[in-house]
């Protein structure tokens, strides 16, 4: 009850009520135009989620509208088949079709991804165009109305409601969806593909997942548009088209699901508006209509660049990281691993070597880890320290030599089935989302211990598991001691705490063996002995440690054996005593350090 009268809830309810009104108030044409705004935005929401959330850039949406407006148009016309197997027709045919491109181009990486949607974009226009069965540029029309229960929906007034609640339910599940395991994956893979990889997370999988979700949207939409409008035709679905549902997801707020609402009544309004306008200034209005709407979109992209939905935040009710769902089952923990015993050989490298091209970063490397110790890394800059963690966790492929992990050899195994093995990593160049909260980044690290797909995300059927997840990283995130900041956004820490949270977010997998890359720099002294401090702990709890370091003091009372590296080779290794000793290590490392 408590939730029903916070004000963000209340303001939801009271739009929806004012939709629901609207055909009793709105005459015939706004109604129309209410209609043409709700079908756009649930095309355009695709894009919010593939694009906003998901960082993949599209311009062939309105091609996508398209197939879903053409199977149905084409089934209910030529074949006189119902309304209603045109929709699993523009679903199942929408989906395939997204499959297919999404698995041929979604490797593509920077600008060649958005590219290559332009092409299929204007070949799938031109297929319309050209095919005859499909009526070519004449289109096709007759379209016969939906009808639900023996009533036909015939006028706008009678579609608006199939519409709108078709939206709102589309928003709500990609709200919940966004909030979700798989909707943490989505918008991490803006962090990188190492970064998405070393969390577990299959990218490439959930980007073809992303498209295919963006694709059946706009299905939805094509399908609602054609029993709409009772007409199509290719001009329809053209690349403009395309761009004008990338404006709208872009203008409504890129991440933000009712973005794509703001954003499609936004485009249409103002494109109604400048049609009645511009015509009592000039007869060109044609002209000067795409060069105002130009100028206003610019204007407010640059006063605004997020778009209009991060003007209103506050008024989405639902939160985008798991706590509230702990209002559900009490969570259960999570299964844990069986760590190795102390003193069992845990990692192996024998004589790694890495060349990058003339150079070589890591020369015939070999050194051991044992279970439960902490091992440190040590060397000048540039000595290889990195490259050989890359090396590890499967990040590069080794130029020769073998990496061994529990007796097993694991060379050139991805960083992900690494993870799954208990290895998990921090990077010297920290690598959080900025935006997402604390507890979220530190939920993305638990990804691999729960197994809610998109489907139940969307639903809300993952009250448990989450409630686990997001308990389980309140715990991490209080234990590394940032309790403070769990719901700030990550990028709002201090440098040197992100790298701390960067180690809870590793520890959320539950690793065996924890991987960190130079996790202290940029901690004052009193931060450092905390880190000690918490490394001691874990080492007490059985998690074995490799880290890369350089403040000596720090290693000396914590660290149980140090590795040596010089130019790639390894120097020396031994107990922080002995190294200290070690009159070549003096000479190469700690008496240039020092
Ligand atoms: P460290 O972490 O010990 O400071 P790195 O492992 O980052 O050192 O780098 C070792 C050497 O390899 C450096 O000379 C660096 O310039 C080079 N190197 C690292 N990564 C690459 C790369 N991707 N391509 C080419 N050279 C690289
Ligand atoms: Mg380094």
């Amino acid at each position: 009850m408590t939730f029903l009268l916070r004000p963000a809830v209340l303001l939801q309810l009271l739009g929806a009520l004012v939709i629901l009104c609207a055909p009793l108030v709105l005459g015939e044409f706004m109604i129309t135009l209410m209609n043409y705004a709700g079908v756009s935005a649930i095309a355009a929401l695709g894009l919010v989620l593939l694009t906003g959330s998901g960082g993949m850039t599209s311009f062939g949406q309105a091609a996508f509208v398209g197939i879903g407006a053409y199977a149905t148009g084409y089934l209910s016309t030529a074949l006189g088949l119902s309304p209603w197997v045109g929709l699993l027709a523009a679903l199942a045919l929408t989906g395939v079709i997204a499959l297919a491109i999404g698995a041929a181009t979604l490797h593509l990486g920077g600008h060649y991804l958005p590219i290559t949607t332009i092409a299929w974009g204007v070949a799938i226009y031109l297929l319309f165009g050209n095919s005859t069965a499909l009526g070519q540029f004449g289109g096709l029309s007759h379209i016969p109305s939906l009808s639900i229960l023996g009533h036909e929906l015939a006028r706008p007034a009678q579609i608006f409601y199939p519409i709108w609640i078709t939206l709102g339910l589309c928003l709500l599940c990609a709200s919940f969806m966004l909030g979700s395991r798989q909707g943490r994956a989505i918008r991490a893979l803006r962090g990188g593909g190492v970064l998405v990889e070393s969390l577990g997370i299959d990218s490439f999988r959930i980007k073809l997942c992303l498209f295919c979700i963006s694709g059946l949207l706009a299905a939805l939409a094509g399908w609602l548009f054609a029993h709409m409008q009772h007409f199509i035709s290719p001009s329809t679905f053209d690349l403009k088209n395309g761009i004008e549902l990338l404006l709208m997801a872009i203008l409504g707020g890129s991440g933000y699901v009712y973005g794509a609402l703001l954003g499609s009544f936004g485009v249409i309004l103002l494109k109604n508006g400048l049609q009645d306008l511009l015509p009592l200034a000039t007869s060109q209005s044609g002209n000067l209509e795409i060069i105002v709407f130009g100028a206003l979109f610019i204007g407010l992209l640059q006063y605004s660049p997020r778009g209009l939905a991060p003007m209103l935040t506050g008024l989405w009710p639902f939160r985008a990281d798991g706590l509230e769902k702990g209002g559900g089952p009490a969570p259960t923990p999570l299964p844990t691993r069986a760590l190795p015993a102390a003193g069992e050989e845990l990692m192996r490298v024998e004589a790694a070597t890495k060349r990058f091209g003339g150079l070589v970063a890591v020369d015939d490397v070999s050194f051991r880890v044992q279970a439960g110790q902490i091992c440190a890394l040590i060397g000048p800059n540039g000595a290889g320290k990195s490259t050989t963690f890359n090396l590890i966790t499967g990040v590069s492929p080794t130029s020769s030599g073998r990496i061994f992990y529990r007796g097993r050899d694991v060379t050139g195994v991805r960083q992900r089935d690494l993870l799954e093995l208990g290895v998990a990593r921090t990077f010297q160049h920290v690598k959080l989302r900025p935006t997402m909260s604390c507890l979220e980044n530190v939920m993305l690290g638990a990804y691999r211990r729960t197994a809610t797909g998109f489907v139940a995300g969307a639903l809300r059927l993952d009250r448990a598991p989450e409630a686990a997840v997001a308990g389980l990283a309140a715990d991490l995130i209080r234990d590394v001691g940032l309790g403070d900041s769990l719901h700030a956004p990550a990028g709002t820490l201090p440098l040197g705490k992100q790298r701390i949270l960067e180690i809870a977010r590793a520890l959320a997998s539950d690793p065996a063996l924890l991987m960190l890359d130079e996790p202290a720099a940029g901690l004052r002294a009193l931060e450092k002995g905390a880190l000690a401090d918490l490394l001691g702990r874990l080492r007490a709890r059985g998690v074995t440690i490799l880290l890369v370091e350089h403040d000596m003091e720090f290693l000396m009372g914590l660290v149980d054996w140090i590795v040596v590296l010089n130019f790639g080779r390894k120097l020396a290794e031994g107990r922080p005593d002995e190294i200290r000793a070690n009159r070549q290590v003096q000479e190469a490392y700690l008496g240039g350090a020092e």
